[in-house]
């Protein structure tokens, strides 16, 4: 079924902050620009550099009247090469070259470089692809002595300081959460990010000690699983489990991509948004998605596809990393999205639902919702869905649907606003039911909902609401309200 309502985006924008979105100036032409989430990389930057950007992001939120959400991403368990004594060197196709673990960290050559994760000469063996820098350089593992790997170059060229190791297949056993990612969980809780992204993790258990240690660190922030592993996507189980695990997921692709092989991934996303949505967990899609304008201010035809193709696969969210935080166009790349966004939403089959036709529910709010949503798609003349939501879980259910028809968030949280920022097609608006009487929370409800959406005569809006205010997971009724009952004539 097919409903085209409204013009405003419903694909969300994440943008990592780095060195080119520092100041408040940046900040701010990047939240007018369309970024709804703000991505701080904890790979890179010190403590006081996140601390500073998350106090001028909450400060522009109430000067601008926006909502927007912190992603902080976990550095995580990636093996990289030490440092060379001159900071680079280049490889040339078929010499030899050894990584070892107990040469000197900065005095690396073009002959031995040191690395940080001993048990790589445990884990790989003779025939091994050995992929560093995102895939540019690729070594062949010919035999492992002592605490030497030593290696084929097989793809050379330039090779500078601390560039990340993958191996093709995958299998590197390194646990998810180092020191690091466990104290900056600490520094994530203490800045308020929002979501709390995970990476490499191979299993659910993964999820749940980080959801733990973000809930002893004071935190509420949802987690989220960087599905960048061969073994994350091996298997249905494996994905489901990881899934199921998490809030929502990131489809890593610069990890990924190096590990399964750039030809699998087209197939890999693809499953990867399906297997979430189908979960009730948001999805994000990442990297390399507007490469390009890292150095030029127009993407290619190709970047234009690749972010299009991920909005017709249904991504709560496209996501930029270099483009935005070390990129000379930053501004600039965050409107081409939205401009391709919008675009690639006019396509009929971002509105069309067959989502979970067939199935039984076991949740009475889950029903709720997606009977909301199935309302929604097929009484033409409905132009807004109402959620009044404590967590916003309600919302997230419903924007599970492909559809046209916005869905606004009421919730009194701050937090549950800057949370929704991130879901497809939902749309954060402050509004506390208990602060009016029961009678009157429709019509008010409604006074707010116009002061986002114009509504005309013969419009109609769902309501969405539980028995109990205050009360998580609650939301048993829906309510058909006619805009001509609310007009005073
Ligand atoms: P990263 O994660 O940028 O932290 O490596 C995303 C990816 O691997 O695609
Ligand atoms: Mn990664």
């Amino acid at each position: 079924m097919t409903t085209q309502i409204s013009t405003r985006r419903r694909t969300k924008i994440i943008a990592t902050l780095g060195p080119a979105t520092t100041s408040e100036a940046q900040i701010e032409a990047m939240i007018l620009a369309g970024m709804n989430v703000a991505r701080f990389n904890f790979s890179h930057g010190e403590a006081d550099d996140h601390r500073e950007r998350a106090r001028i992001i909450r400060k522009l939120e109430a000067k601008l009247d926006v909502h927007i959400a912190i992603l902080g991403d976990l550095q995580g368990p990636k093996i990289r090469i030490a440092r060379f004594e001159n900071q680079k060197v280049v490889l040339e196709q078929g010499q030899e070259f050894i990584l070892s673990n107990d040469y000197p960290y900065d005095k690396g050559n073009a002959q031995i470089v040191g690395i940080d994760y001993p048990e790589l000469v445990t884990d790989c063996r003779p025939g091994d692809e050995l992929l560093l820098d995102d895939g540019r350089i690729v070594l062949e593992v010919v035999r492992i002595e002592g605490q030497n790997v030593y290696t084929t170059v097989t793809s050379g060229g330039e090779l500078s300081n601390n560039k990340g190791i993958n191996r093709r297949g995958g299998g590197l056993s390194a646990p998810s959460l180092t020191e690091k990612d466990k104290a900056d969980i600490i520094l994530a809780a203490e800045i308020g990010v929002d979501f709390v992204a995970v990476s490499f993790p191979r299993y659910g258990r993964d999820m749940e000690q980080a959801r733990r240690l973000v809930q002893e660190a004071g935190s509420s922030a949802w987690i989220i699983a960087k599905i960048e592993r061969a073994e994350a996507v091996a298997d249905d189980q494996a994905l489901d489990e990881l899934i199921t695990a998490s809030d929502g997921v990131m489809v890593a692709r610069g990890d990924l991509g190096v590990e399964v092989g750039d030809a699998e991934l087209v197939g890999i996303q693809k499953k990867i948004i399906r297997h979430a949505r189908t979960l009730n967990k948001f999805v994000i899609t990442a990297t390399q998605m507007m490469e390009s304008m890292i150095n030029h201010p127009f993407p290619t035809r190709a970047e234009v596809s690749d972010v299009a193709n991920a909005v017709l696969d249904y991504t709560d969210a496209v996501m930029l990393s270099g483009e935005s935080a070390s990129g000379l166009y930053p501004v600039e790349t965050v409107k081409a999205m939205a401009r391709i966004c919008v675009g690639a939403e006019k396509h009929p089959t971002t509105t069309q639902s067959r989502h979970r036709v067939g199935e039984t529910f076991t949740r009475f709010d889950e029903t709720i919702a997606l009977a909301a949503m199935y309302a929604a798609n097929h009484f033409h003349q409905v132009r807004a869905i109402i959620s009044l939501s404590e967590s916003g879980h309600t919302p997230l259910i419903m924007s599970r649907i492909r559809s046209g028809v916005p869905i606004y968030c009421l919730t009194p949280h701050d937090s549950t606003r800057n949370r929704v920022a991130m879901f497809r097609g939902v749309y954060p608006v402050e509004f506390d039911p208990a602060a009016v009487t029961e009678t009157d929370v429709a019509r008010a409800a409604m006074a707010q909902l116009l002061k986002y959406q114009p509504l005309n005569r013969g419009d109609w809006v769902l309501l969405l609401q539980g028995d109990h205010y205050g009360v998580i997971g609650a939301t048993n009724s829906m309510k058909l309200l006619c805009m001509d009952d609310f007009l005073n004539d």
